[in-house]
Parts: C-alpha cells; sequence; structure tokens
C-alpha cells in the first residue's frame, strides 16, 4: 500500500482525496519508483477538472523524481538505487510511489537535487522544445512569454536570455514583475492593466515580435496575435485562463499571414530518442547554472488541494513541489 492522491470524479480542487492504495509489483520493463518530490504542473488541474479526459477514477500527476525500489522483468537500463525522474508521465505522480516504464525515465545526474529535478523535468523539457525547437529562439531576437514569473516562465526568461533574446516577459503584479526581471526579462508588462501590443509596440520601435508563447490561453490568444511582426509564429502552449475557443484561421491572413501552433511536451518527447535528447539539453544548462530551478513553495503531498487552489488563484510563483 504508498499513499496517493485519486479522484472518481472531476470539479475543484475538493474532488481530490489522499488515500491508501495498493501498488503492484512492476510489470516487465517498469520500475517501481519511490518519490522523494513530485513537481506541480498546471496541466494537473486540467486533468483534475477535466479540461483534459482521463478515465476515472484516477492518479494525478506527471513529474517527480524518487529511488528505483523494485525492477519488472526485461529492464537492463536501470537497477535498484539509481535515482530517476520523469516528467512525461505515467498520470499517478502525486503518491508516494508508482510503477513507470523504465525507457521514460531519466538518471538524475551528480549536483542536481531530487527537489529540482521534481520542479524542472515537466517545465524545464518544455522550455526546452518551445525556445529551441518550437521556434529557434535566435541571438538578437526579441521575444513575447506571458506569465513569466510562473514555472515555466522564469525557466523560459533564463533560458531566452542565455540564448541571446531580448526577453518581453508578462506578468500579474509587480512582485511577479521583479522576479521575472531578476530571471533575466529585459521588459516586463503588467498584463492586467497595460496595453500589450501597444507595449510591445513601443519596445520593438514597431517591429513587433516574430514568436509569442502563449501559456495563459483564452484570455490573451487575441492581444497575443496583435503583438506579431508579419509572418509570426504564435505558440499557443496551454490554458492557465480557460481553453482558447476554436479559431476561424482566416485571422492569421488578416493579422499578417502568421503561423500558428499548439505543441504539447508529448508530442516533443514522442520518442524515447528525443526524450533522452530532451533531458540532456536540460541537465547541460542546469549544470553550467543557465536555468536554476528555484522551488519557490513546498506543500506536503496530503496538502495538494491547496497547492492547487493556489495555483489556481495565481498566488504561486515559479516552481512548486510536493513531498510525500
Ligand atoms: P504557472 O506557474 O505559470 O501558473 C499559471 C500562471 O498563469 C499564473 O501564475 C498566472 O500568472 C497566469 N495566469 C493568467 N491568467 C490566469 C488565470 N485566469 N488563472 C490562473 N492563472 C492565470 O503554471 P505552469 O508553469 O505549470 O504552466 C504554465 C502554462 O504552460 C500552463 O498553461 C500550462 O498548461 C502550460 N504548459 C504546457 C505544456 C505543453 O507542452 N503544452 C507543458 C507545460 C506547461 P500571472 O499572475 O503572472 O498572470
Amino acid at each position: 500500500m504508498v499513499k496517493a492522491i485519486r479522484i472518481t470524479r472531476t470539479g475543484g480542487p475538493d474532488v481530490m482525496s489522499y488515500e491508501d492504495v495498493d501498488l503492484a509489483a512492476p510489470a516487465a520493463g517498469e520500475v517501481r519508483v519511490r518519490h522523494t518530490a513530485i513537481g506541480l504542473n498546471y496541466i494537473d488541474t486540467y486533468f483534475r477538472s477535466g479540461l483534459y479526459p482521463a478515465p476515472l477514477p484516477c492518479g494525478l500527476g506527471l513529474e517527480a523524481a524518487g529511488v528505483v525500489d523494485a525492477v519488472g522483468d526485461g529492464v537492463t537500463t536501470l537497477k535498484t538505487g539509481d535515482r530517476v525522474a520523469y516528467g512525461t508521465g505515467p498520470l499517478g505522480a502525486y503518491s508516494e510511489a508508482q510503477n513507470a516504464p523504465a525507457n521514460r525515465l531519466v538518471k538524475i545526474p551528480d549536483g542536481v537535487s531530487d527537489k529540482d529535478a521534481a520542479a524542472m523535468m515537466l517545465k524545464g523539457m518544455t522550455v526546452q522544445y518551445l525556445l529551441r525547437r518550437t521556434y529557434e529562439v535566435q541571438p538578437g531576437d526579441t521575444i513575447l512569454f506571458h506569465a513569466a514569473a510562473g514555472g515555466v516562465g522564469l525557466i523560459a526568461c533564463q533560458w531566452a536570455k542565455h540564448l541571446g533574446a531580448t526577453v518581453i516577459g508578462t506578468a500579474g503584479s509587480k512582485e511577479k514583475a521583479d522576479l521575472a526581471r531578476k530571471a533575466g526579462a529585459d521588459h516586463v508588462i503588467l498584463y492586467r492593466e497595460e496595453d500589450v501590443p501597444a507595449r510591445v509596440r513601443e519596445i520593438t520601435g514597431g517591429a513587433m515580435v516574430p514568436v509569442v508563447y502563449d501559456g495563459v490561453g483564452k484570455d490573451t490568444f487575441e492581444m497575443s496575435l496583435d503583438c506579431l511582426a508579419p509572418r509570426g509564429l504564435m505558440v499557443s502552449f496551454g490554458n492557465a485562463s480557460g481553453a482558447v475557443p476554436p479559431v476561424d484561421i482566416g485571422v492569421l491572413n488578416l493579422k499578417g499571414s502568421l503561423f500558428l501552433t499548439r505543441p504539447s511536451l508529448a508530442g516533443y518527447t514522442a520518442t524515447d530518442e528525443d526524450l533522452a535528447m530532451t533531458a540532456a539539453d536540460l541537465f547541460d544548462v542546469m549544470a553550467k547554472g543557465v536555468v536554476t530551478a528555484d522551488v519557490r513553495q513546498e506543500y506536503a503531498l496530503a496538502d495538494a488541494a491547496q497547492a492547487h487552489r493556489d495555483l489556481e488563484a495565481r498566488k504561486t510563483t515559479g516552481a512548486t513541489v510536493l513531498i510525500p
């Protein structure tokens, strides 16, 4: 038996219950990971609310770090005692332990703590593909990244700065703006008060930006399109304010022959090779000190519902971990 957060129906944070669940021995190709730290991500709230469907009842959470304590048949790449982390599931990371396919786990390098790995796997690999593959950020580019003081956002500010970009971030408060600036944002727009396209026009001398990274969704979609230069790329990668309603593609013509993509980490780490490359690139920038995890909130696993309330109320900044 292990303690785990489970849901039997979708809804608000109250649907989450902390209970004892049976954990079978790992199947062939799997190992059992005894979690030491679990990453909290906005996507967890989508599975809980039902925005993203999952077969019920189910666990929650896609990101954790820990130690291998049992190995299934046929696993040759990992052994008991290895420190490992994952950021692409399986669903059920909000638990003391779960079984996971060995080929989707990454060994945590020496020098990276379990907490930092749990905070970085999903968010940091997301930033890797966004900045290095969805749109390859070049030195001299000016980019717009929404929710720059959030979990993904603070990592993106650091990494984009390292790539030589001028970073325009958006944030919900002055305190958050300060955090984003410390992480490398050159300009921060308070998007609850200011006219974002007008500020982007002013900052770029009228040129606008070649790419907007938008994880806020419904509330920012239109304004993000208005911040793009002709033939710019709109990267809509999340729904913190709600899902973007269906889009009439004619708008991409009207606003300047724009491109639109709706990427996911799952798509960019679909093969084991993609996953290994993405994680290696992330651990490389962590080892060089270019990107730091900076875990800013910790909750006991049993208090995961409160962590969801705070995340959805925009009370958190940067990365958050749950401790089993
Ligand atoms: P964050 O820590 O960034 O939290 C979300 C932030 O969004 C809030 O702190 C808030 O910042 C901002 N926000 C704006 N409007 C709202 C609103 N109405 N309600 C709540 N928050 C709002 O979360 P994560 O770092 O975990 O994720 C950021 C985004 O990236 C999410 O949309 C997530 O789904 C997405 N994502 C997508 C992935 C992919 O591969 N497609 C992978 C990983 C994450 P502020 O107060 O400054 O506005």
